[in-house]
């Protein structure tokens, strides 16, 4: 997501656009986005800054990291930017700080519950739903 500076007029600029996660490079195996990525920023200019005040929406499935069970879950994030500007800067691009923000989202390891049980790691099976009869 580009911000044209020159486009935005002095009571702040709304904008809204909707992201694939290739776009953002964010395509990952532990989460599989379901919508695009939805963005709504509003940007105001200050006078060697620009502020962006921006709302995150989507639903992704996350993958437990043991037991490998897809969690439906909805993204509804908002934060804020400040980006200090150099005099003739023209061109903000958002994409770097929408990736960390969805990244940080997810930790590495997300598990279903936090008790997860995972999988047998010699017969696969998910401890979670039913025993089996292995003896690790
Ligand atoms: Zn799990
Ligand atoms: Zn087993």
């Amino acid at each position: 997501m580009k911000i044209n500076l020159r486009q935005v007029p002095a009571e702040g600029l709304e904008l809204s656009e909707n992201l694939m996660p290739s776009d953002l490079d964010i395509v990952s195996k532990e989460v599989v986005f379901k919508k695009p990525i939805e963005i709504k920023a509003f940007i105001e200019k200050g006078i060697n800054a620009v502020t962006v005040n921006a709302r995150i929406n989507s639903e992704a499935d996350v993958f437990c990291s043991r037991c490998l069970a897809a969690c439906p879950t909805k993204i509804d994030k908002k934060f804020r930017f400040v980006y200090e500007t150099d005099q003739g800067q023209e061109v903000i691009d958002l994409a770097q700080e929408l990736r960390e923000e969805l990244i940080l989202d997810f930790p590495v390891k997300s598990l279903c519950k936090p008790d997860c049980k995972g999988l047998c790691p010699k017969c696969g099976k998910n401890l979670n739903l039913e025993k089996c009869n292995c003896k690790i």
